[in-house]
């Protein structure tokens, strides 16, 4: 019951079909499968920020980053993640606003509560996400990575839509990217530590780890 009002909270946004595509039987078993042409995931409603460039090394591509953001803070729906993302964010709609509203980040994806993607940045594009930061003794991971928002709070859980979504995704990423091994999976707090603080303790990694997996075994 708690899924069906969902997907009727859902069906007045055009996102409701795509949200259908990821899907979990009646075993709990994912099934369906994202898809990435071009750059950019088949089943995600674009959006394309102007917060974006091409990286130094085009073809280089071995990092995913998982973050959360939630607008205003601990505030999920509404379209202020986008907006913000899109350069578009009214800094006369909430008192935190003004602090942001200028500040030019992005992402290439968000995944929303309800398992819907939006995605903002082509995949082989460089995206501005991960800011200061170092993986593997190699500083700016924006250069080399893929950074995927949850919509979510570093003590808030996650769904459990989020979590299939999330792991569909990264199986469709590292299809489309081998340089993105399980081992080059992290948070945003493991590549700027001291600095942020996302994904967070709300984040099951292992959970998240058993998804793929599973997913992985599920294909092969
Ligand atoms: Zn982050």
């Amino acid at each position: 019951m708690i899924q069906m009002a969902s997907y009727l909270n859902y069906s007045m946004n055009v996102d409701f079909v795509h949200f259908c595509i990821v899907k979990i039987d009646s075993l709990g078993v994912c099934v369906g499968k994202l898809t990435i042409q071009q750059h950019r995931c088949q089943q995600a409603t674009y959006y394309p920020s102007p917060h974006a460039d091409e990286r130094p090394e085009p073809q280089d591509i071995h990092l995913l980053v998982v973050h959360n953001i939630s607008l205003p803070p601990g505030e999920f729906g509404g379209p202020y993640i986008t907006d913000l993302f899109m350069g578009t964010l009214n800094p006369e709609d909430h008192p935190f606003f003004q602090e942001i509203a200028h500040i030019k980040v992005s992402a290439h994806a968000c995944i929303r509560r309800d398992g819907s993607i939006e995605q903002y940045v082509d995949f082989n594009r460089r995206a501005w996400h991960a800011g200061v930061s170092t993986w593997h003794g190699k500083e700016r991971c924006n250069d080399f990575s893929i950074g995927i928002e949850l919509e979510g709070t570093d003590h808030t859980p996650y769904t459990e839509e989020q979590y299939q979504t999330l792991a569909q995704l990264t199986i469709a990423l590292q299809e489309t990217y081998p340089g993105i091994t399980d081992a080059c999976i992290t948070g945003h707090e493991d590549i700027a530590p001291g600095r942020k603080t996302d994904p967070g303790p709300a984040f099951n990694w292992n959970y998240y780890r058993q998804q793929i997996a599973a997913l992985t075994k599920q294909d092969g």
